[in-house]
């Protein structure tokens, strides 16, 4: 016996962001709308976003601020639901919130804020989720798709892919999309972890075993990126903002460029600081920029010793600030999918429309939000991608 109602407008396969926002538009319309999504509950991901408190998008959102093959496909949806769409849809439903910092905006309260907003405009538009809800297979038939799933068979007209990526096992992520796309035959762009922790060498982690817990402010560069904010140390490696950034640019192999002193020219704030205090040792006038630890680290590793800065010439101090405002290092890795925030890569755009999602060579199969090859930064845009997309899916399905 089917626990699902046999026959759908629409079936959207993931109640996620994308998902959840896809199916309130759709049913909005007057479409018969079921959601159907293997874990037990539906937007885990939106509750342990942004530290629990989701960083629902972000003020600045452009086109530019994502990576995809192609850089233009995100533009259309984008652009007809922005991040002041969703503001105002926060807005209707009385959730307090706040910007942090660089646009980014954060619930007041709790991500759960997020979660209850959608099923609340899910459940105006009639739409039906199931959660515990494997999927076992799809048939498309002549006019739609079976799917056959461990609740029952539903058929549906059109089936829209929110699964989602790789990132976060645990919280219920598969490669579910990338098999659907690959049973249609749909080209998927290479998938890798981004918004990642780097993990370091073991001589570079033993070097730093007392600065787990130490921040300070970077440029992270690398290959075309580069990001100013906070980096991190951590027991396995490097973390914060900025390494999250940098690591949607890394590739094996290749070094990421820090600079120690964003912003100020390091060699000459040393010169100035001699010339106003010269008896004053170089690791307490360092100490004004970064925390004890941190200095004590930064000459250690330059086998700087300090010295009252009036015994420097001017040349030696103007080489020691070079030396010390640029870090250079080649990390071991990444932590992986399993902290991952994102998933770079995945159901290559040219297969899809960029104003509806729909599947160019499969017409009634969309895919949204981070199953496709677009990826954003940190700081709120992967989840504006995520309702823009869906919308634009809810819109047509
Ligand atoms: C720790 C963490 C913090 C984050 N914080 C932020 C943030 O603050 N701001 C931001 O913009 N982005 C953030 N992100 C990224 C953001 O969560 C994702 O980009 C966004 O959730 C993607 O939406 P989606 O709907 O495509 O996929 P998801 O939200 O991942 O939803 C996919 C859904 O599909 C379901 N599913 C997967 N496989 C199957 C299957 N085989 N059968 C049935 N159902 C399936 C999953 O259970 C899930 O409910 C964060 C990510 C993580 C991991």
């Amino acid at each position: 016996m089917s626990d699902l109602p046999l026959q759908t407008d629409v079936l959207v396969i993931g109640a996620g962001a994308a998902g959840l926002m896809c199916a309130s538009v759709a049913g909005r319309r007057g479409r018969s709308v079921l959601v159907l999504d293997h874990a037990n509950k539906v937007g885990k991901k939106i509750l342990m976003s942004g530290g629990g408190r989701c960083n629902f998008t972000n003020l600045y959102t452009a086109p530019e601020n994502f990576y995809s093959r192609n850089p233009h496909f995100c533009k259309s949806a984008l652009a007809r639901y922005t991040q002041w769409d969703f503001i105002a849809l926060v807005e209707k439903h009385g959730i307090p919130y706040h910007e942090k910092t660089l646009g980014q905006l954060f619930c007041d309260n709790k991500s759960r804020d997020i979660v209850d907003l959608l099923l609340s405009e899910c459940r105006d538009s009639r739409v039906q989720i199931r959660t515990r809800c494997s999927i076992f297979s799809i048939e498309p038939q002549e006019k739609g798709f079976c799917v056959r799933t461990s609740l029952g068979e539903a058929h549906c007209e059109s089936l829209v892919i929110a699964t989602g990526g790789l990132s976060i096992p645990t919280m219920g992520a598969t490669g579910f999309g990338y098999e659907v796309a690959r049973q249609f035959a749909l080209n998927i762009i290479d998938t890798r972890p981004a918004l990642v922790p780097f993990t370091l060498h073991r001589r570079q982690l033993e070097q730093q075993e007392e600065l787990p817990g130490s921040a300070l402010a970077v440029a992270a560069s690398c290959d075309a990126g580069s990001f100013n904010e906070q980096l991190l140390f951590t027991h396995r490696g490097l973390s914060g903002p900025a390494v999250l950034q940098i690591s949607s640019h890394w590739r094996e192999g290749r070094a990421v460029d820090f600079d120690l002193a964003p912003g100020r020219d390091l060699a000459q704030w040393l010169g100035e600081q001699r010339a106003e205090r010269p008896n004053i040792h170089l690791h307490n006038a360092l100490a004004e920029l970064w925390s004890k630890k941190l200095v004590q680290y930064f000459l250690q590793q330059r086998k700087i010793a300090s010295l009252p800065l009036k015994q420097y010439t001017q040349v030696k101090l103007r080489d020691i600030g070079e030396q010390l405002q640029h870090w250079q290092l080649v990390p071991a890795g990444t932590e992986g999918y399993r902290t991952a925030e994102v998933t770079l890569g995945g159901v290559d755009t040219d297969e899809i429309s960029s104003r509806t999602m729909e599947c160019r060579k499969q017409p009634g199969l969309y895919f949204i939000g981070e199953v496709l090859d677009v990826t954003g930064w940190l700081g709120g845009y992967n989840f504006q991608w995520a309702w823009a997309s869906g919308h634009a899916a809810g819109e047509v399905a």
